[in-house]
């Protein structure tokens, strides 16, 4: 049985990649071949944190209604990451489509570091895609 694991560049996500030797730990390492970035693959992360695609997780998951901490426990990585992730967020909505036919509106509360600091967000979201609109 053959197992095989697809390694794509984490910032421009292309396929051209090659074996770059190996990090002092052992682990091996690639570079890209488009934009020369070099990273570790996604198989030997030793921390959840740093794995491709879970930012992105972050992100959504407030918008679904899920608290900091359940996002830490659920994606196994500490609340000050995700909390870091969310402070450095570029949160600007480019919406892919001009026209939707139908949106969903809601909101949800937040603070702002202290309970004082309440905040309100109203998002809309185009529930077939999965995109958040406005
Ligand atoms: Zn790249």
């Amino acid at each position: 049985m053959t197992i095989t694991i697809e390694i794509k560049c984490p910032h421009c996500h292309t396929t051209n990649i090659s074996r770059n030797g190996k990090k002092g730990n052992g682990k091996q390492n690639y570079r890209c071949g488009r934009c020369g970035r070099q990273f570790i693959g996604d198989y030997q992360m030793t921390y959840p944190g740093c794995l491709s695609g879970v930012v992105a997780m972050v992100k959504i998951m407030p918008v679904r209604g899920i608290g900091i901490p359940d996002i830490s426990t659920v994606l196994k990585m500490s609340i000050t990451k995700v909390l870091n992730v969310h402070k450095s967020g570029n949160y600007a909505v480019r919406p892919k489509q001009t026209h939707y036919d139908c949106l969903e509106i809601d909101e949800f509360w937040t603070y702002g570091g202290k309970k004082k600091n309440k905040v309100g967000c109203i998002y809309a979201y185009h529930r077939e895609s999965g995109e958040i609109v406005a």
